[in-house]
C-alpha cells in the first residue's frame, strides 16, 4: 500500500496565490479578460456559465457535436433560453455552412455556444470562422476549450471569445478538480441582465461579487488547496516547456498516430488531419469486430482504449494522446495495441509498417 500521508494535513494555499495564478492563466489564454476559478470539474464551469447567462428571452445557437453542447442547450433551455440547435453528423465536426444557415434562419441571435476541440470524438470544430460569424452577427461567443486548451491555438481575444471554459485536467496534465472561465465585460453585461441567482455555486456573478470585487484573494468557503497547488505545478511545467511546445507536442502525437493507423491499413474517423483533435484520435471498430472485445483485447497488452463517448459508443475507439501521452511511448503502444488487438479478432492489419510509421513521425 502506497504512502498518501503527504496528501493529508495539506498546507493551505496563500491567499496573495490565488490572483498569480489566474493572471497566468490569462497569459496561457491570451486574454484580458476577468478569469475566475470554479471550484469544481470543469463540466460545473460549464454549467454556471449557461444558467448564468440563461435568461428568458436570450435567443442562442448551440453547436453541438458531442453530449456536452447537448448538456450546454439544457442548461441555457432551463433558464429559459430560446435555444437552436445545430447538430453535426455523428463523430464529425460542424461545417462552417451548417452554421452560417443555421445563423441566417434566425433574425437575431444574441449567444453562439461551441466547443472547440471534442476528445469524446476526436474531432476540431472551426472556431476562428465561426467566432467571425458569431461576431457579424453582435452575438457573444461560449466556448468549451476544457479540450483544447494546451493542445490547439487558442488565442481568445483575437478571436473574440467572450466567455471561455477550461480546466487544467487535459492537456496541461493537471488536476480535474478546478476549472476556470475567462468572461468579456460583454458578457458580464449579458449576465447582468439574467435573473441573480447568488448565492449559488452556478452564478458567476457571485464569483464576480466575492473574488474578483474583493481583491482576488483567498476564493470564498474553504478552497481546497490540494488542487491549487497542482494547478500551480500544472503551469510551472506548461510555462517550463513553452506553450508552443506543448501545443506542438500534442501535434505531432496525433499526427504519427494518424500516420501509424494508416500504415496498420485502418483510416482515422476524421478525415482532414485538420479537423481531427490533437488530444485524441478517433480509429474505426470494424464492421463485425465488436467494440467491447476489442477494448478489452488491447487491455489484455496493457493498453488502454476508450469508447466513444455518447452516440459514437460503440462505433469508434479513441487513442488517447493527452498531456503525458502525447510523447512516442504512449503513442508507440496505442497504435500497435490497437493494431494487434483488431488481428487477434481476425482483422488483418500491417503491425510492422504501422510501428515505422510512428516511429517516423518521431525522427
Ligand atoms: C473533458 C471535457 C470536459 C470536462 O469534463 P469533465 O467531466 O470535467 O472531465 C468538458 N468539455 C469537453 C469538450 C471535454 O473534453
Amino acid at each position: 500500500m502506497p504512502d498518501f500521508t503527504p496528501l493529508l494535513d495539506v498546507p493551505a494555499f496563500p491567499a496573495d496565490g490565488y490572483a498569480s495564478l489566474a493572471d497566468r492563466l490569462q497569459r496561457l489564454l491570451g486574454t484580458t479578460h476577468d478569469v475566475v476559478f470554479v471550484q469544481a470539474e470543469a463540466i460545473l464551469a460549464l454549467e454556471a456559465a449557461a444558467t448564468s447567462l440563461a435568461r428568458p428571452g436570450l435567443i442562442a445557437l448551440n453547436i453541438v457535436t458531442s453530449p456536452y453542447g447537448g448538456y450546454f442547450g439544457h442548461w441555457l433551455r432551463l433558464g429559459g433560453a430560446k435555444v437552436h440547435d445545430v447538430a453535426a453528423a455523428g463523430g464529425q465536426p460542424i461545417t462552417v455552412a451548417a452554421v452560417a444557415q443555421a445563423l441566417a434562419a434566425l433574425p437575431q441571435v444574441d449567444l453562439v455556444a461551441m466547443v472547440h476541440a471534442e476528445t469524446s470524438s476526436g474531432i476540431l470544430n472551426p472556431l476562428p470562422e465561426i467566432a467571425a460569424l458569431a461576431r457579424a452577427r453582435g452575438a457573444l461567443l461560449a466556448v468549451d476549450a476544457v479540450a483544447s486548451l494546451g493542445g490547439h491555438e487558442l488565442d481568445v481575444d483575437a478571436l473574440g471569445i467572450d466567455v471561455c471554459i477550461g480546466g487544467p485536467q487535459k492537456a496541461l496534465g493537471g488536476p480535474a478538480g478546478l476549472s476556470f472561465a475567462a468572461i468579456s465585460s460583454r458578457a458580464w453585461a449579458a449576465m447582468a441582465q439574467a435573473p441573480d441567482r447568488g448565492p449559488s455555486s452556478l452564478s458567476l456573478l457571485e464569483l464576480r461579487r466575492t473574488w474578483l470585487a474583493a481583491g482576488r484573494g483567498k476564493p470564498a468557503g474553504m478552497p481546497s488547496a490540494l488542487e491549487f497547488w497542482a494547478l500551480q505545478a500544472a503551469l510551472d511545467r506548461i510555462e517550463a516547456e513553452g506553450l508552443p511546445q506543448t501545443i506542438a507536442r500534442h501535434a505531432r502525437a496525433a499526427a504519427a498516430t494518424r500516420a501509424g493507423l494508416t500504415a496498420l491499413g485502418v483510416a482515422p474517423r476524421v478525415t482532414d488531419p485538420g479537423s481531427a483533435s490533437a488530444l485524441a484520435t478517433a480509429a474505426p471498430v470494424p464492421a463485425g469486430i465488436d467494440a467491447g472485445a476489442l477494448i478489452a483485447a488491447a487491455d489484455r497488452l496493457g493498453v488502454t482504449l476508450t469508447p466513444g463517448f455518447g452516440e459514437v459508443r460503440g462505433r469508434l475507439v479513441r487513442l488517447d494522446h493527452t498531456g503525458s501521452r502525447a510523447n512516442f511511448a504512449p503513442v508507440l503502444a496505442s497504435v500497435v495495441g490497437y493494431g494487434t488487438a483488431l488481428q487477434q479478432l481476425g482483422a488483418a492489419v500491417d503491425l510492422g509498417g504501422a510501428a515505422a510509421a510512428v516511429t517516423d513521425g518521431y525522427r
